[in-house]
């Protein structure tokens, strides 16, 4: 049966029509480059004009497990025709799965479930000052949480209150007193920043937006080291570091060190949903009582089905390893680019910071050459550029990003 539907049919949206509707409807908190994406499979976009491009951020890691997973949609699909949103004004049968679940995965005991990462950054910061003083016996308005410079936690007033990202924090205040903090990697400036009033320290186990900065060898566990000794809690913004991206369910086990609380988020939604988490200790989470914390949206039904599918997906360890094992490959030939247009690489399973030479282009010209070839890559302060793809990207696929970007430098240096 012909189908006649002219009438109806909205006109075909080009990049051109697209970036002309967004102009002056839509904010301009972010500059994306110019790619309007039209559908995604694995580690490919493809845009409205049909061109295919190898997706090397992977929505910052929410995207982990590849566009359009098939295991991950099904959950979600099977969800979607049951009951997607109850409130936790009632219990619903995902819920209990997916924090068991989830707190085994880590080896933890209790799930504050969220939405999304800067949420739950915002709900640890609540559970430790909480605990600091109905726990620790901090005085009341007291508390003090330690965090690192050039963190990035998320948006929030409370979160910006923090940042040292001039440009996420001007004319945003007042903001939110109670945070200290000292530099980043250095064990030291940490045990000289406690005293009686800190509750928390809040750190990056590999601080993603700052460039991948991984931090000296050793250091977090002097940190659990520190903060066990002067009975402070440990939380770990694992959001992009954590659920595969590193070669590890969480960096924190790459360096064998247990915080009192995880935080998770991006990749806990298998990119279909935004769900965050924080996951921590009996003695800790167990201070929330009834209606001090919570969310509508927050452990729905379908976030907390499709969780449930990312958390099995790593209990079986495949997607872990196979980071591990394409990240050194990915390290060794960004490696050799050191010298030909690159200063610094830094990296951890699937996930690398390039530095490229200032002086030859900066991060956000080298991602509209990459783009031009077909890699979408994203620029971060400046000069550096980052590289994440899904985790389940082909060796032959990866290799051919990686050439296009040799092949950018060298077109660069060429000039
Ligand atoms: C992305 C990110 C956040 C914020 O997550 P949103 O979902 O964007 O609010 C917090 N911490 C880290 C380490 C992140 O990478």
């Amino acid at each position: 049966m012909l189908h006649i539907r002219v009438a109806f049919m909205s006109p075909k949206i080009t990049t051109a029509s697209a970036l002309e509707m967004e102009k002056g409807a839509l904010t301009r908190n972010y500059n994306p480059l110019p790619v309007v994406a039209a559908k995604a499979k694995g580690a490919w976009i493809t845009d409205v004009e049909g061109k295919k491009y190898l997706d090397c951020l992977a929505a910052y890691s929410a995207v982990n497990f590849g566009h359009g997973n098939k295991t991950l949609i099904k959950a979600a699909k099977r969800q979607l025709d049951r009951v997607t949103l109850t409130s936790r004004a009632f219990h619903h049968d995902a819920l209990g799965p997916f924090a068991k679940e989830l707190a085994d995965l880590l080896g933890m005991d209790m799930v504050l479930p969220m939405n999304s990462g800067a949420e739950a950054v915002e709900s640890a910061i609540k559970v430790a000052r909480a605990w600091g003083y109905r726990v620790k016996g901090v005085p009341a308005g007291k508390a003090k949480i330690i965090v690192a410079e050039n963190n990035f936690h998320g948006r929030t007033i409370s979160i910006v209150s923090f940042s040292s990202d001039e440009s996420s924090r001007k004319d945003f205040g007042p903001f939110t007193p109670g945070f200290v903090k000292v530099p980043y990697g250095d064990a030291e400036a940490l045990e000289k920043a406690m005293d009686d009033s800190v509750v928390a320290v809040l750190l990056e186990p590999i601080q993603g937006e700052a460039g991948i900065v991984t931090p000296p060898k050793g250091y977090l566990k002097a940190v659990r080291t520190i903060t066990k000794a002067h009975n402070v809690l440990f939380i770990a913004d694992e959001i992009q570091s954590g659920l595969g991206r590193t070669g590890a369910t969480v960096q924190c086990q790459n360096e064998k060190v247990t915080p009192d609380m995880y935080i998770l988020g991006k990749a806990l939604g298998g990119g279909i949903v935004p769900v965050s988490a924080v996951v921590g200790t009996a003695d800790v989470m167990g201070v929330l009582k009834p209606g001090q914390h919570g969310s509508t949206f927050g452990g729905n039904p379908l976030a907390a089905a499709v969780g449930l599918a990312v958390v099995r997906m790593l209990a079986k360890g495949d997607i872990q390893k196979r980071s591990q094992r394409l990240g050194k490959h990915l390290l060794k030939r960004l490696q050799s680019l050191v010298g030909k247009g690159v200063l610094e690489v830094r990296g951890a399973g699937l996930w690398a910071g390039i530095d490229i030479d200032p002086s030859l282009a900066t991060g956000r010209e080298v991602c509209e050459a990459l783009m031009a070839r077909g890699v979408l890559a994203k620029d971060t302060h400046g000069s550096t550029i980052r590289l994440a793809p899904p985790l389940v990207v082909s060796k032959k696929d990866l290799d051919w990003g990686i050439d296009q970007l040799e092949a950018v430098l060298a077109q660069m240096r060429a000039q």
